[in-house]
């Protein structure tokens, strides 16, 4: 059985969340096999825009589990709209999930490719007035999942890989400012959108995806940034920070729709 906290160690990892979040289990679970023959295009999907605030970057983060921006959402200053989404969502954050290699670490797949990493900017609906309010209905959160692809450097993400030694290890937490994570979204807007959860416990079922079909490009020298990161705190052996994603989970019927 798990310990007393979840991972992705073979003692603590997603076989074994169910054992304490129910909602791993269920019927609308994250990640998900993208099999590009079965999707079709939705000519009522709209283009989604994103208009953030660079001024409401606040932290930078590691919790042990992933590093992860966080963004002052006490109101509609960086927000989300259009795409899928009915109203438009506030940026909370975004994070990571990358592996210990270049060739997986995503945790969506399409046509069976796994990218070196995938990113998550989560929005949530202000008409459910707190975050937590909008964990309890099926559209309260809106994630933006970009897959990272190895190649050539991205500048931009540099901006936010050195800001990484500062928060070596699990617990440690920085300021982060000005920082405009539109810059990290590809050229080309088109997007696949379905109903799914967070990958990571408790796994609840509030969340519209809109997965770019275009990835972004970095370096391998910037992804070896990323797993230079440790799981473990200041005081313990250090322990690579080299495997946080969730493998896919059962389609159970769902819909996947296509914006081209
Ligand atoms: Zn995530």
């Amino acid at each position: 059985t798990m310990a007393k906290e979840w991972g992705y160690a073979n003692h603590n990892g997603p076989d074994h969340w169910p054992e304490l979040f129910p909602f791993a289990k269920g019927n609308k679970q994250s990640p998900i096999e993208l099999h590009t023959k079965d999707i079709k295009h939705d000519p009522t999907l709209s283009p989604w825009t994103a208009s953030y605030d660079p001024g409401s970057a606040k932290t930078i983060l590691n919790n042990g589990k992933t590093c992860r921006v966080v963004f002052d959402d006490t109101y509609d200053r960086s927000m989300l709209r259009g795409g899928p989404l009915i109203g438009s969502y506030r940026l909370r954050q975004f994070h990571l999930h990358w592996g210990s290699s270049d060739d997986h670490g995503s945790e969506h797949s399409v046509d069976g490719v796994k990218y070196a990493a995938e990113l998550h900017l989560v929005h949530w609906n202000p008409k459910y007035n707190t975050y937590g309010g909008a964990l309890k209905q099926p559209d309260g959160i809106a994630v933006v999942g970009v897959f990272l692809q190895v190649g050539s450097e991205k500048g931009e993400f540099q901006l936010f890989l050195d800001a990484l030694d500062k928060i070596k290890t699990k617990g440690k937490e920085t300021p982060f400012t000005n920082f405009n994570p539109s810059c990290l979204f590809p050229a080309c807007r088109d997007y696949w959108t379905y109903q799914g959860s967070f990958t990571t416990p408790p796994c609840e079922e509030c969340i519209v995806w809109l997965l770019l079909k275009e990835p972004i490009t970095v370096s391998s020298d910037q992804m070896a940034k990323l797993r230079s990161l440790y799981s473990s705190p200041e005081n313990e052996p250090p322990v690579p920070l080299v495997r946080n994603w969730r493998p896919p989970q059962p389609l159970k019927g769902r819909i996947v729709r296509a914006s081209f």
